[in-house]
């Protein structure tokens, strides 16, 4: 993927909480159709990193996000959505009391933009995506299993048409069994042609779908390369074992 054009750009992006720098001159590139991994200790930024992304819930303090060439970071957090950046969560941001056909339209309409019968059908073919489109369609969220509201997830995601789709830890909370079928899932999401950047603890996980690895330490990028290269540096090995 290196002749790929770059879809994504953060550059010199920083995020501050009063004297607390969480993101610290961060900058990367992902390339279309990427799986681009981060890594990184327990409040190494990660999740900031995805916040001032998308904008949810505040822009960075400093420096750019483009995409496609385009500066984003000045954008609202619906628009930078409907450009084509989606999120997950680390915990469920699903609606609890709709069901799960509801919480896959709201997205098709809110996200990706669809309206009637193409939000109708952009949502049925998501929930056949990730083997939801049973009668679980119609059950509440809150009716679901651990591993049925990452499905839900992964196809609210897919309707909501990301060009990049930011996914937070998606693996929090699951067995071993689980985790390899969301590696499938996450493959599913890859070959519909969305470029994802994939936040995991899971190392397994992580360093089975991903191309390219980085990682953060103390809101700094410490490593940035293929996967194989960078689980062996000692920067590395020593941020995650020095702790
Ligand atoms: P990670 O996802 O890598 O575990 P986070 O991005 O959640 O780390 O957090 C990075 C650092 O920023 C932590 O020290 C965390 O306490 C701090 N932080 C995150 N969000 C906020 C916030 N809204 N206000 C103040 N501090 C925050
Ligand atoms: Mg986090």
């Amino acid at each position: 993927t290196d002749a790929s054009p770059v879809l994504l750009e953060v550059r010199n992006v920083t995020r501050r909480f009063g004297e607390l720098v969480a993101v610290d001159d961060v900058s990367f590139t992902v390339t279309e159709g990427q799986v681009f991994g981060i890594a990184g200790p327990n409040g190494s930024g990660k999740s900031t990193l995805f916040n001032v992304i998308t904008g949810i819930p505040f822009p960075p303090s400093s420096g750019a996000v483009l995409l496609r060439g385009e500066e984003i970071q000045r954008l609202r957090p619906h628009q930078i959505s409907r450009a084509g950046i989606l999120r997950t969560f680390q915990k469920d941001a699903e609606f609890y009391t709709l069901t799960a056909f509801e919480n896959v339209y709201t997205s098709a309409v809110y996200c990706g933009g669809a309206v009637g019968a193409d939000a109708r059908r952009d949502s049925m073919q998501a929930l056949e995506d990730v083997a939801l489109a049973d009668d679980r369609r119609d059950r509440p969220v809150s009716e679901l299993s651990v591993f049925e509201r990452k499905q839900l997830m992964i196809a609210s995601a897919i309707a909501g048409r990301p060009k990049v789709l930011l996914l937070d830890e998606p693996a929090a909370g699951l067995t071993r069994p689980e985790v390899t079928q969301l590696a499938d899932l996450i493959r599913t999401v890859h070959r519909r042609g969305i470029t994802i950047v994939l936040i995991e603890h899971v190392l397994p996980l992580l360093l089975s779908v991903s191309e390219h690895l980085m990682v953060l330490n103390q809101g700094a990028v410490i490593a940035s390369g293929t996967p194989k290269d960078v689980v062996r540096m000692p920067q590395v090995v020593e941020a995650y074992l020095g702790k």
